[in-house]
């Protein structure tokens, strides 16, 4: 989109203008925070709708396979000794992120839970359906001054559909990626399998790989203000011991961050890390994130439980904080937008939905096609979906 001449300024979502149209404003949505800084906006406590997980060849099983369970070393008083480096890169099947899923994986819920839906009939119709993760990004984008991103807009029988597509600038960064980077993630996932058993009641067994096509999703009704929200996100592990069983109340998300020493490095954290911790987690209902904090060697040393509820507070008084209400606020807006800028419906594309879980191969590019959904989110493939950009250059003036 960017090499059309699409215009591109710090601080504004834009709409790309459609291929063979004369030039006209193209609508825009201000992010600046001071503009988001009303009350807390309505959003309805997230619950879970259903499950799907993804095997370690990115297989889809429409069942909770996948899900671990929290299990954390004794807290004895010794500390925690885990070397986030073993396995790297021997025992290291990383999912080939070259394979563009976009919705995929949701939708083939989504066909097999359709007609199930609470909400009564036609809830789906008035509903926004993506990821948990495009939501994030839009959550934090008042503060965000490193990445652009771009969304997909599709209107099917009704319902929105946003999936993210990579900016060309992410593909190159994803493209040379440092070897430390790619350590880094690898060691974010280890952390996992450090805190983490197949079954409940058990010890981890960090002597296995790690392979990052395995996934467990869960599948959640909101609403924020008046729009219906149906999304999937990727839950790290349910802990058995939680007061409440009940997801995604019992959910717990695991992160891994670097050892902090001075007050400095403290608030870096919370203005920045804790914005994305709280965004990810707040919105499926995901109540702790567990912590743990990296020594240099790559060794978790210490861990610590961030209650989702309680991250603003370490923000509240700071000016050049965070606030909940901007984030939320802002993606409202963002909804409404989307909502009123992306109106076509196009019903010619029905059995696109109906064919996209073929298997990968069975597929044709042409209407109707196996992948025809996933190619109409991407407007490079066709003509209809507007595409809502963010901030893809915060170098232009
Ligand atoms: P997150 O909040 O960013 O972790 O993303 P979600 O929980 O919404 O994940 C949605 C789907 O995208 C899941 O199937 C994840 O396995 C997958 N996913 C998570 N992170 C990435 C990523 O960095 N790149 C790609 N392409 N997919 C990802
Ligand atoms: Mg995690």
């Amino acid at each position: 989109m960017e090499s059309r001449g699409t215009k591109r300024e710090a601080g504004k979502i834009e709409v790309a203008e459609p291929r063979n149209k004369l030039p006209r404003p193209a609508p825009s949505l201000p992010t600046d925070p001071a503009l988001y800084s009303g009350p807390f906006p309505f959003y309805r406590r997230p619950s879970e709708l259903g499950c799907f997980s993804l095997d370690a060849q990115r297989q889809y099983h429409g069942d909770a396979r996948a899900l671990r369970y929290y299990s954390p070393p004794p807290t004895n008083g010794q500390s925690p000794n885990f070397d986030l480096r073993d396995g790297y890169p021997d025992r290291y099947q990383p999912r080939d992120e070259e394979v563009q899923e976009r919705l995929d994986h949701l939708l083939r819920w989504l066909l097999a839970h359709r007609g199930q839906l609470e909400g009564g009939p036609g809830w789906l119709a008035g509903a926004i359906v993506t990821w948990r993760g495009h939501l994030t990004k839009l959550l934090t984008t008042p503060y965000e001054r490193q990445e652009g991103w771009q969304l997909a807009a599709s209107r099917f029988q009704g319902t929105l559909y946003l999936s993210e597509v990579e900016t060309p600038t992410a593909r190159v960064q994803r493209l040379t990626r440092p070897p430390l980077l790619r350590e880094l993630m690898y060691m974010g996932y280890k952390f996992e399998q450090y805190m983490c058993a197949d079954k409940p009641g058990v010890s981890p067994d960090p002597s296995g790989e790690v392979n990052t096509n395995v996934a467990f999703c869960s599948v959640l009704r909101s609403r924020l203000g008046n729009h219906p929200l149906l999304f999937s996100g990727e839950v790290d592990c349910t802990d058995p011991q939680a007061s409440s069983t009940q997801p995604p109340t019992c959910y717990v998300e695991l992160k891994t961050s670097k050892e902090m020493h001075s007050p400095g490095q403290w608030k870096s954290f919370y203005r920045h890390k804790l914005l994305k911790w709280w965004a990810q987690s707040f919105l499926p209902g995901v109540p702790n994130v567990v912590a743990g904090f990296r020594n240099p060697e790559g060794f978790v040393c210490s861990l610590k439980t961030f209650p989702t509820m309680e991250m603003f507070e370490y923000v509240r008084n700071d000016h050049d904080g965070w606030n909940p209400s901007v984030c939320m606020n802002f993606c409202a807006a963002f909804l409404s937008f989307a909502q009123n800028t992306v109106v076509h419906d196009d019903p010619s594309l029905q059995p696109s939905i109906q064919d996209s879980i073929c298997p990968p191969g069975s597929s044709t590019s042409s209407p109707g096609s196996p992948v025809a959904l996933s190619q109409c989110l991407n407007t490079e493939m066709h003509p209809t979906p507007s595409c809502l950009h963010g901030r893809l250059d915060l170098t232009n003036p």
